[in-house]
């Protein structure tokens, strides 16, 4: 067996036999074998260097060697098994309840959010009339803050355990299989949905439970060890309703405020943690290919995407989510707040591209928090997030051409904007804290002139604010059994307990919690 590369002009398949003619080559076997050969694709990435192609790594093999395929373990049906509650339907909880229908528990997933389809009237809501449903929106309800995203899988790494577990049940679930190969997988807003109430009829199917409309109220730990969870039922009037269980995963993501504010009552142990905060920014999509495809983009290409790291005056800038043919979104989880992310559908056809650009911040940044002790971030997230929807009054967004915003001057007049809610000319230099501000007004030209010709351009609008970048706060957890140290049992899971960032690491992260258990 050997892995080998091959190249191929986008636009254009990869044929059986142009794969089986390299591996002639590659194996040094004779020519008249050659149909015989197995290959199976291993990975598919865009060079755009020179000439712009897909760059495969295939495995091929002789006929009488095994290529070893990926299977998915089978589910077994637990309706009479040991319930393990899991608090959140988010990727965490999803998977984290999937792997338990693998080893024989009975996942019993409370989530306070409405099921995938009666969630999208409420988004609707909230970007038409600015109406903000504390329970449905888009970070909470079925699937999580990933259901109406870009859907772009983008952890490779292997160091929280093998993510072929997660491609392979999207797959099973709905997703294309090019998310199996490709190096920059999506899925787009279109086809979540689908694979998320996919994944909800096979939990419910073996035997697991799902429950709707039920925000977690309160956790008690019983004398015999076990947990009581309560749940105030949210569209009816029933009485709060309790569920118990020896073992709970908590993975209600960084947006469950009320959670935190929970642990803090009752002296469960939390700690302040970094996170990143600036702007959304937002190209012309024809712009962004033009960049990235050196002035050579065709419409059967993929559309452009980028990513940048850079250092600036000693902390990490970096862009945050982008969003290639993607729109803008109001993210808000409260009344009163305002909070910018993006979404695209699987065709990443809009006419823009957005992507947060964030800068790193850590607690002692902000020494007028510090009283808040471990929640001295969250404080200050919601302040920020509060201070620009006072600038506007509203969903609308506070913007800025981006040329402006470094050059500290307010923008004559503003270009258009995918954001529904609309935006308002404002000077975001200053609304922003200084220290951000600063380094995003020393990031942006660096980035035009280093690494993406054209990026900085004052056709580009900053809008306020990117604050949902992580987790303010950390649930700790003890390293090795992953339960949090003062409550045997409980497991902190996913991006709320500051072990995550992103729909595959969250649901990496879930399926080690539930392999723990
Ligand atoms: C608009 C948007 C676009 C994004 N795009 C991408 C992307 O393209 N790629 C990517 O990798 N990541 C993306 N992300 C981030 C990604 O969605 C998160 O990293 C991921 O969803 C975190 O998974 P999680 O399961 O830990 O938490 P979450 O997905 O946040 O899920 C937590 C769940 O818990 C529920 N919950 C909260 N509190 C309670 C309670 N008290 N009781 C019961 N239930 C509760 C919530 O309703 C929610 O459903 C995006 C996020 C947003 C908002």
């Amino acid at each position: 067996m050997k892995e080998i590369e091959v190249t191929c002009k986008l636009g254009k398949e990869l044929s059986a036999d142009e794969i089986q003619t390299a591996a002639v080559k590659a194996l040094g076997v004779s020519p008249k074998m050659k149909q015989q050969l197995k290959y199976r694709i291993v990975r598919r990435s865009i060079d755009a260097r020179n000439d712009i192609l897909y760059r495969y790594r295939i495995e091929v093999a002789k006929p009488d060697e095994v290529l070893q395929e990926y299977t998915l373990e089978e589910y077994q049906n637990v309706a009479s098994a040991e319930p393990v509650i899991i608090i959140g339907a988010g990727p965490a909880g999803m998977f984290a309840g999937l792997r338990l229908l693998m080893r024989g528990f009975k996942p019993v997933i409370l989530e306070r959010g409405k099921d995938v389809h009666a969630r999208k009237f409420d988004m609707a809501k909230l970007s038409t009339e600015g109406v903000v449903n504390p329970d449905s929106n888009y970070c909470f309800g079925e699937g999580g803050a990933g259901t109406f995203s870009d859907g772009k899988l983008y952890t490779r790494s292997s160091k929280r355990g093998d993510i072929r577990e997660v491609l392979h049940q999207l797959v099973r679930f709905g997703a294309d299989p090019s998310i199996l190969i490709d190096a920059h997988p999506h899925i787009g807003s279109d086809k979540l949905p689908i694979v998320v109430e996919n994944i909800r009829k096979c939990i419910i199917e073996h035997g697991g439970e799902y429950h709707f409309d039920s925000r977690v109220t309160d956790i008690e730990r019983r004398p015999d060890g076990a947990y009581n969870v309560e749940v105030d039922a949210i569209s009816s009037a029933a009485e709060k309703t309790v569920y118990t269980a020896r073992k709970v995963i908590l993975a209600t993501g960084h947006s469950a405020r009320d959670i935190y504010e929970m642990f803090d009552r009752k002296g469960w142990e939390l700690q302040a943690k970094g996170f990143a905060l600036g702007v959304r920014v937002e190209h012309p999509q024809s712009l962004i290919n033009k960049i990235q495809y050196h002035g050579k983009y065709q419409p059967y290409m993929p559309t452009a995407e980028y990513s940048f790291v850079t250092q600036v005056l000693d902390r990490g800038v970096f862009s945050f989510c982008m969003c290639p043919g993607g729109i803008l979104v109001p993210a808000a989880t409260a009344e009163g707040e305002l909070v910018l992310n993006g979404m695209s559908n699987s065709q990443r056809n809009s006419k823009w591209a957005n992507s947060g650009v964030v800068v790193q911040i850590e607690p002692e940044d902000f020494p007028e928090y510090a009283q808040y002790g471990p929640l001295a971030l969250l404080r200050f997230q919601q302040d920020i997030e509060k201070k620009m929807f006072e600038y506007t009054g509203s969903l609308k967004a506070p913007a800025q051409r981006m040329m402006d915003f470094c050059r500290r001057i307010p923008s004559a007049n503003l270009p258009k904007s995918s954001y529904h809610p609309g935006v308002e000319n404002a000077p975001l230099h200053e609304l922003l804290p200084e220290h951000v501000s600063l380094r995003l007004k020393y990031a942006f030209p660096e980035i035009g002139n280093k690494k993406m010709h054209g990026y900085y351009t004052n056709d580009a609008l900053l809008l306020g604010v990117e604050s949902r970048t992580s987790s303010p706060v950390r649930i700790p957890r003890d390293p090795e059994t992953l339960e949090h140290p003062q409550l045997p049992g409980l497991y902190p899971c996913g991006e709320g307990a500051g072990y995550a960032g992103g729909i595959v690491s969250s649901a990496l992260d879930g399926i080690n919690c539930a392999a723990k258990i």
